[in-house]
């Protein structure tokens, strides 16, 4: 009896936990911290993949299929996929209204495109969507996550609070640190492979002046590769910040012609070796450009 018992209650427990979809690692490392044991994520893209081209695999659309909730990045960078994946998944509980929490409305977002002729390259008509690397920003991302969990699980409410609480206060010690590491970097420049390091820079003061891409989406050309290595020689930027998905092939080059440092660094969780959750994430990309 008492074995029927534990079973059922393990039953139960188990069906009353929250089935949480989510666009990437940082929000599945968000979500799983605030929302502890009264969460199942599951995580559609890889750290290491393109975040902006995923492919629907059958697999990932179970994943949506199954979910009480979705928690997107937003500001278009899922625009390639994840739409399409949501209407083969044809889960009417996601189609709920509230039943989605997208990330970018709840941060203030940079490299908004003046006019929305996609002059500016192939993605980011919203703006760029890469702001989880700002460190700044992740106390406010893990803020809307415990909100939103909390409206949809009010019972739990106060334990999201709870986990939040401890999260931010551990954050911002690790903030602190990250900080003071970073302060020799101010006034330096950079050049990316593609903008995704934006938000970091900003937050450390650090200048990006060219991207290898010459505009958002668009693969290197050879006439922007020579006024790149034009531009290294006279400027003399630190390093190039790239990407673990691009092929390095163009940086390379660059690093032949002019002797530029060429860095490879994770964007997410799980990009690289050691970045396995948000805080060696940060960890991985200041230690990777000292
Ligand atoms: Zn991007």
């Amino acid at each position: 009896m008492r074995l029927i018992a534990l079973f059922l209650a393990l039953f139960f427990s188990a069906h009353a936990k929250l089935t949480v979809a989510v666009s990437y690692p940082y929000i599945a490392s968000l979500t799983e911290t605030i929302g502890g044991e009264n969460v199942r994520v599951e995580t559609l893209a890889q750290g290491n993949w393109d975040p902006h081209f995923v492919v629907p695999k059958p697999s990932l659309i179970t994943k949506v299929r199954n979910a009480d909730l979705l928690i997107t990045n937003g500001a278009d960078l899922e625009i390639g996929w994840l739409p399409p994946l949501l209407n083969r998944a044809a889960n009417s509980s996601l189609a709920q209204r509230g039943n989605t929490l997208e990330l970018a409305k709840t941060v203030p977002l940079i490299d908004i495109p003046r006019d929305t002729s996609r002059a500016g390259g192939d993605v980011h008509a919203e703006g760029n969507p890469h702001f989880h690397l700002d460190p700044h920003n992740i106390p406010l991302l893990a803020d809307a996550v415990a909100g939103f969990l909390g409206r949809k699980d009010p019972a739990n409410a106060p334990l999201y609070q709870k986990n939040l609480a401890a999260f931010k206060q551990q954050w911002n010690t690790r903030l602190k640190q990250w900080d003071a590491q970073m302060a020799p970097f101010r006034g330096k420049e950079v050049v990316q492979y593609h903008p995704v390091f934006n938000y970091f820079l900003r937050a450390y003061g650090i200048r990006s002046v060219a991207t290898i891409e010459p505009l958002a989406g668009i693969p290197p050309s050879t006439s922007h590769t020579m006024k790149l290595i034009r531009l290294i020689q006279e400027r003399r930027p630190c390093c190039i910040m790239h990407d673990v998905y691009h092929p390095t092939k163009t940086g390379e080059f660059l690093r032949e012609k002019t002797g530029i440092r060429l860095v490879v660094l994770p964007h997410d969780v799980g990009a690289q070796k050691g970045s396995d959750d948000l805080a060696s994430l940060f960890d991985t990309l200041i230690q990777a450009l000292k």
